[in-house]
């Protein structure tokens, strides 16, 4: 089996030093045990904080293991009655292209027909449940309300612009970091409107496309962009905390924003979240979520990277913008 594993902890952007290809070789399997090989490999934001030896909601990566997250794989043995040879599964054994452990680790998933089952580790996994949790229970969207997405072109907020407008918004903006990725919200996503925030301020920006406020605002990308939302929010607004990108790879403690008044002046609510805390929310989400995919209601973007070797590189693309929609790694074993 190739694995990457996390060789160093890095200061600021990793690079390659921080991690390291390894190969391992498996035993027999013992008693309830099944091997799988893995067809796709997520990787995630949220990884480059594991990467840090702090406390935090997930315990750091273990230095010299395997890099572990969300994976999805075909059983080829089994010595478990509960799982069988030939099931579609996830885990959490993360970037490695074989993996033989308990058949406990393992979920088993239903076949999506005619459709690649990374869509697992996307719209029907974690990031489309973490767009549906963030706008309803933590953001509580509401018929017309109008919503704004940060980093609306990447796997989370591909989500949250749908979903969004399935749920009643009567407008949704987004912003991207690419003229393509502006492109694509207005014309396969169904924003109304869409900036890219490297062609100028995003606080100026923010205020042409939104002249009637902001009700709710999804934010995943913090920094500039919450500043700007700060500024447009209408009274009575909500904001979900998912996530702040543009300062995962800072060496340096940013400035809040200056704005922060407003949410006592406006009476905002702004709510932070992780999603372990709200998995009670999946049922109903894959219940809502199968049937808009099945009528053909969900449009979906991947980036597909091949080769479990160049996980730590789809991993830096991803953190750079390189991806549109939620980026996998394609084992190819
Ligand atoms: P994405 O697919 O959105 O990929 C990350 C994107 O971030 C890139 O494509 C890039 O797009 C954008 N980005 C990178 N740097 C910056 C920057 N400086 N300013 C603005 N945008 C930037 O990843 P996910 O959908 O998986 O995650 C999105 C967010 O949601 C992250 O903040 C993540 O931590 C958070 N998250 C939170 C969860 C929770 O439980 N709270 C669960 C899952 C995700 P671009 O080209 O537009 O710059």
């Amino acid at each position: 089996s190739t694995q990457v594993q996390l060789a160093a902890r890095p200061t600021g952007w990793p690079t390659a030093d921080t991690f390291r290809t390894v190969q391992v070789t498996y035993g027999d399997l013992e008693p309830g045990q099944v091997r799988v090989v893995n067809e796709f490999v997520s990787v995630d934001p949220y990884m480059r904080g594991r990467m840090n030896d702090v406390k935090s909601y997930v315990p750091p990566f273990a230095l010299d293991e395997t890099m572990t997250g969300a994976a999805v794989g075909r059983v080829v043995e089994s010595r478990s009655d509960d799982v069988e040879v030939g099931a579609l599964v996830q885990h959490q054994y993360g970037w490695r292209d074989v993996v033989q452990e308990d058949a406990r680790g393992f979920q088993v998933l239903p076949e999506i027909p005619g459709a690649p089952s990374s869509l697992y580790l996307g719209i029907l996994g974690m990031t489309g449940l973490t767009a549906y949790v963030g706008l309803t229970a933590i953001a509580d969207l509401r018929e017309g309300d109008t919503v704004f997405v940060s980093g609306a072109a990447g796997a989370v907020g591909t989500a949250v612009g749908q979903i969004a407008r399935l749920l009643g918004a009567s407008r949704v903006i987004g912003s991207a970091g690419s003229p393509e990725k502006v492109e694509l919200l207005t014309g396969r996503y169904g924003y109304d409107a869409a900036f890219n925030y490297k062609d100028a301020s995003v606080r100026e920006q923010l205020r042409d496309v939104t002249p009637d406020g902001v009700d709710l605002f999804f934010d995943n990308v913090g920094g500039d962009h919450l500043e700007a939302a700060l500024d447009r929010m209408n009274t009575g607004g909500r904001v979900a905390l998912c996530g702040a990108i543009s300062q995962y790879n800072d060496t340096e403690r940013s400035p809040g924003p200056d704005n922060l008044a407003n949410a006592t002046t406006r009476s905002l609510t702004l709510r932070g979240f992780t999603l372990g805390g709200y998995l009670d929310h999946a049922p109903r989400f894959r219940e809502l979520m199968t049937g808009w995919f099945s009528d053909g209601r969900i449009a979906y973007d991947e980036t597909v990277v091949d080769g479990i070797e160049n996980a730590p590189q789809a991993f830096l693309d991803m953190m750079r913008g390189g991806n549109i929609g939620k980026m996998v790694v394609r084992t190819g074993a």
